[in-house]
Formats: C-alpha cells, sequence, structure tokens
C-alpha cells in the first residue's frame, strides 16, 4: 500500500506550540478504526490513518475526494439494506457545517474480491478555525471570513464485523436453547405419561410368568411362555429406558434433588451385588470391602442406581462371562470411599474414550456387540455422582476388560448414626 502521509518537514510548523499535521497524523495512525480527517464541500482528504489504507486500500493524494478516492478503488459503500451510500455526500457536509447532529449507522463495505464488512460510520463537525490554521499558515488562515471557512470533519468508521457475527451467534445460541427446552419438555411429558401405562405393563407380564412357574395357572404352550418372557423383558426395557429419560430432563432442568442420609456404602453395594448376581449365571461376581461400615452421606436410591448402572454394564459387556470383581477401600487422608468395578469384557477402544460420559453416546465395539443399550446410563451416574461431589473415571482398552472407578466424601468419623435405617 502507497502511504501518502505527507512527510513532516512538508508541513508548515505551528509557532505556537499548536500540534502539526504530522503529530495529528502519528495520532490517528494509532487509533483503532477507520479515520478521515476531510475538509470542504466535496469532502477532500486532509489526513487518513494506517486503518483507512490497509481496510480500504484506496491510494489517495492530500486534497483529493474522498468520493473520488473509494470510487477509483471500487470500494461499494451500501447501507444495510443495500441502497448505495455516499459516505461524505455534499449533504452530509452541510449538515456537519450546521453542527446538526449526525446519527451513526451501519454500513456495508465491499472491496472488488473482497468480503463485505459491517462498519458503523459517524461523522464528526470540527471547529474549521484552527485547523484552517494548521493547514494553511496562521496568517493566511486568519484572512478568511468565518463564513467562507469551509467545514472540516472526522469520518470514523469503527469495524462491527465481528461484533454483528457475535450478536447472530448469540441468537442462535438463543434458539437453540429454547428448542432444547421445548425438546426436554416433550420428552419429559411423554416419559412421564408413558411410565404408568408401562409399570401396569411390568407388573401383568411377571404376574403371568410367576403363574406359569408352578402356580396352578392354565397350562400355556412353549411359544406362548416365549412370548410372555419377551413382552416382560422388552417392558422393563422401555420402562428402564423411560424412566432414565425422565431423570436426564429433570437432570438437564437443575430439578433433580437428592434425599440424602448417612448410609453405610458397603452394606448398599452388597444388596446390589446380590440383586445383579442373581441375573447372570455366567458371571462371578465378587465384592471385597477393606472395612466393614464407610459411612457416606448419600440419596441412598440414587447411589444404588449407580452402582446397578456400572454391574450390569460389566455383565453386559462381558459377553463370555468371567469375574467381575467389586472393591471398596477408604482413604482416610482424603475424605473418600473409593469403589471399583473391574470386569474381563470387551473394554472400550481409547478412541471412544472421550465420549464415553455423553448422553446418548456408545462405543463403537458396543454397538457392534449386538448389546442392548441407549448410552444415557453413564451419563446419569456422571450427574449423580457430581451431584453428591463426588468423581467418577474408568480405565480400560479393547480387549482387556473395564474398570470404572467412583469416590464420595466420607462421613467424618464421629458424625454418624451407627443405628440408623439403612446403617447396616
Ligand atoms: P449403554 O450401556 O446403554 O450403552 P452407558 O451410558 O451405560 O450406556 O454406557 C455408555 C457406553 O460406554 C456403552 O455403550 C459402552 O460403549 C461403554 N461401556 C460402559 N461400560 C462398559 C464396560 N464395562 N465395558 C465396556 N464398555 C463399556
Amino acid at each position: 500500500v502507497q502511504s501518502n502521509i505527507p512527510h513532516q518537514t512538508d508541513l508548515p510548523v505551528s509557532t505556537q506550540g499548536a500540534p502539526s499535521l504530522a503529530l495529528l497524523q502519528s495520532i490517528i495512525d494509532e487509533l483503532p478504526g477507520i479515520i478521515y480527517l476531510v475538509r470542504g464541500w466535496d469532502a477532500r482528504i486532509v489526513l487518513a490513518n494506517n486503518a483507512a489504507r490497509g481496510t480500504l486500500g484506496a491510494h489517495w493524494q492530500p486534497d483529493q475526494s474522498l468520493l473520488d478516492v473509494l470510487a477509483a478503488a471500487q470500494v461499494q459503500i451500501s447501507s444495510e439494506e443495500g441502497r448505495p451510500l455516499p459516505l461524505a455526500s455534499p449533504a452530509i457536509m452541510q449538515s456537519i457545517q450546521q453542527r446538526k447532529k449526525i446519527t451513526p449507522r451501519l454500513v456495508h463495505v465491499q472491496r472488488p474480491g473482497g468480503a463485505s464488512r459491517v462498519l458503523l460510520a459517524h461523522a464528526l463537525a470540527l471547529d474549521p478555525a484552527p485547523l484552517a490554521q494548521l493547514q494553511t499558515g496562521e496568517k493566511a488562515a486568519e484572512r478568511i471570513a468565518p463564513e467562507e471557512r469551509e467545514p472540516w470533519a472526522l469520518i470514523v468508521l469503527e469495524d462491527r464485523s465481528l461484533h454483528q457475527e457475535a450478536e447472530q451467534l448469540k441468537q442462535v445460541v438463543q434458539a437453540l436453547k429454547e428448542a432444547e427446552v421445548i425438546k426436554d419438555d416433550f420428552i419429559a411429558t411423554a416419559a412421564h405419561e408413558l411410565r404408568g401405562p408401562l409399570t401396569a405393563l411390568v407388573g401383568y407380564a411377571e404376574m403371568l410368568k410367576e403363574q406359569q412357574t408352578g402356580k396352578g395357572g392354565a397350562e400355556l404352550a412353549e411359544w406362548q411362555m416365549e412370548a410372555l418372557q419377551i413382552i416382560a423383558h422388552d417392558t422393563m426395557f422401555i420402562a428402564n429406558l423411560t424412566s432414565e429419560l425422565l431423570d436426564v430432563t429433570r437432570i438437564q432442568a437443575g430439578q433433580l434433588e437428592l434425599h440424602r442420609y448417612q448410609a453405610n456404602l458397603v452394606a448398599l453395594v452388597q444388596r446390589v451385588a446380590k440383586r445383579l448376581r442373581n441375573a447372570t449365571q455366567s458371571h462371578e461376581l465378587s465384592v471385597e470391602a477393606a472395612a466393614p461400615r464407610m459411612y457416606v452421606s448419600i440419596d441412598v436410591q440414587r447411589i444404588e442406581q449407580v452402582v446397578a448402572n456400572l454391574l450390569s454394564n460389566a455383565i453386559k459387556y462381558s459377553p463370555e462371562g468371567g469375574k467381575i470383581r467389586v472393591t471398596i477401600r477408604s482413604d482416610q487422608e482424603r475424605g473418600v470411599a473409593e469403589l471399583a468395578v473391574q470386569d474381563q469384557g470387551i473394554g472400550i477402544p481409547e478412541s471412544q474414550h472421550a465420549g464415553i460420559f455423553n448422553r446418548f453416546f456408545r462405543a463403537e465395539n458396543a454397538l457392534a456387540s449386538g448389546a442392548e443399550g441407549a448410552g444415557l446410563g453413564l451419563y446419569l451416574c456422571k450427574e449423580l455422582v457430581r451431584l453428591h461431589h463426588g468423581r467418577i473415571w474408568f480405565e480400560s482398552r479393547a480387549g482387556q476388560g473395564s474398570t470404572f472407578y467412583v469416590s464420595l466424601p466420607l462421613l467424618a468419623p464421629g458424625t454418624f448414626r451407627e443405628s440408623g435405617p439403612l446403617g447396616t
């Protein structure tokens, strides 16, 4: 870009210590935004700053009209509605001279081959007397009658492209948030409505199954028995999924409340393990605790949900069976109880580790294994553990099993009641 800054020695030097044009030039060069100092009805350029030359790329000669310079550089200036706009028309210069307030306006500026930019244009009237003195020398300026003095103005263009993009992004984010709330409301309502009939279905399916297993109901054909098993299994699956969805929407809305009690974590884990041991014949499920009692302040039902989820995942993702080891230890120094659930199953490929606790995430090998699931369990575990101020993490490699860990704050010794309803 060719520089047209007049060399300092070409400028008249003020005799009374007033700033010279070169000083003004160096000041406006440092300012952000595009700045033109213009004078006269045809807005002739006296000074333009670095940003002006860099952004609009126009070469100019001192005293050349700003409109001509922009026209020569084929710079298109238009209103927000796309109407062509002269940046410094005689009408604007007249308003400037009459000291009318000129409202800053947004303009779109485009250079040939360049992207359109949004600029906020200000036109500011300046007192012509001292400026005329600066340019023509003190004595000459004094001889010009005030009414004959030409208007002087600063045209300042602020880049608002980023600001406008940020505004648009903000609106998109807001719209997405609103859509998310509507979607969550919809899921919550649907899940809520489904829960009642599903509970009835699960109950009746179980009742029919029990009637068949030795309680004197009418004899069913083998295919009818199989159909009954499928109905019972699938309704249970949908019922679980529905309650997971309900929990997810509650968490998203910040409406999941914990009902905390002081409870022995070891007893809780043993209870859940016993339940799940009954659900599998091909896995050997062991629980080892470093002490018989470790007290934590928890929502018992919610932590049972976390442990059940980790154990049923260990079973589900070990299709060949094998050992599932649950260990519980306490770290008095850090004040936490730590639970580990270790399996010998399909493991989790390293490339999938980052997404494991995300909603609806399922690793590729889990999908390929055909194991059913919606990818909500670990998301819920993470959120429930977080609400308890605990931590959840895992170690795993494809084909080499997984270990999931949960740590929960221990109650300080002496603060718990040994004989609570859940304290054993
Ligand atoms: P789901 O089991 O319904 O898919 P989860 O949220 O419980 O959902 O788990 C998310 C994903 O994490 C699973 O789909 C699976 O890819 C992986 N995963 C969880 N637990 C294990 C495990 N013990 N072994 C291997 N992969 C696991």
